[in-house]
């Protein structure tokens, strides 16, 4: 429902959880955030109910801080408003996290497909069939951009999707189709999100990725591609409201 990502210097858990804080006015059951942390794993939490639930759980049991990080608030679709249901979703080898908006309409295909070859799930959402996907065509790259091409290929429905990978720290890939995503222009930070208002108050220079666009940000830059993999030239705007 809800959706940030960041790259850059500072550590990103309070970005996050503010940015997230400011997607409230949408509405969610749960909430989560993954991070990558100064030693280069991946760490994640996630929650059912509001997000003071989720932050109270950070501040009694904290988890290692990092500069990349991704955060989510979910209104279920599919599967039940549970902490195993609640995003980030982990693909099989537990070091790339998932979070998605949307719904992706082909998902019990394409689960029993990955069931039959031998991968399990812990979720009951239609969103951790994307993230084992992903983890599989990540495996047989190591390439993230092309195991987003190769996996946006195969999914019907809506979906903003954004996912990182512990062996690439720095880096938030995202796309979408049919469900929003912004890009945040930082200084030595970028950012993502569903809507402006996860970065405002840190940028109000952004950039709208159009229908079928993959985005991959670093602290250096923003790379968009359309889903075949062609750059793509996206609109600067100004964020113009008061945040
Ligand atoms: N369909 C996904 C789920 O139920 C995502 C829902 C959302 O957009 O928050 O987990």
């Amino acid at each position: 429902c809800g959706i940030i990502g960041y790259v850059g210097p500072r550590p990103s858990q309070d970005i996050l959880m503010s940015g997230l804080a400011r997607l409230e006015y949408r509405g969610y059951d749960s909430a989560g955030i993954a991070v990558i942390d100064g030693e280069g794993d991946l760490g994640m939490r996630k929650r059912s109910g509001k997000l003071a639930v989720l932050r109270e759980d950070l501040a009694d049991r904290p988890m290692p801080d990092g500069t990349t990080g991704i955060g989510h608030t979910r209104w279920a679709t599919h599967g039940g408003p549970t902490d195993v249901n609640a995003h980030p979703h982990l693909a099989d080898d537990g070091k790339l996290a998932v979070i998605h908006n949307g719904i992706i309409e082909n998902f019990s295909e394409l689960k029993s497909e990955l069931v039959g070859d031998g991968f399990a799930f812990r979720s009951d959402t239609d969103t951790e069939v994307a993230a084992v996907l992903l983890g599989r065509e990540y495996a047989a790259t190591g390439d993230m951009v092309q195991a987003f091409r190769a996996v946006v290929a195969r999914l019907e429905g809506a979906f903003t999707l954004l996912a990182m990978h512990q062996d690439h720290p720095g880096m938030v890939v995202g796309a979408r189709r049919n469900s929003p995503l912004v890009i945040g222009l930082g200084e030595g930070e970028n950012f993502l999100g569903s809507d402006v208002a996860a970065f405002v108050e840190h940028t109000r220079n952004a950039l709208a990725i159009g229908q079928d666009q993959i985005v991959v940000i670093t602290p250096a830059g923003v790379e968009v591609t359309d889903f075949a993999g062609s750059p793509v030239e996206v609109e600067p705007f100004e964020v113009t409201w008061d945040a």
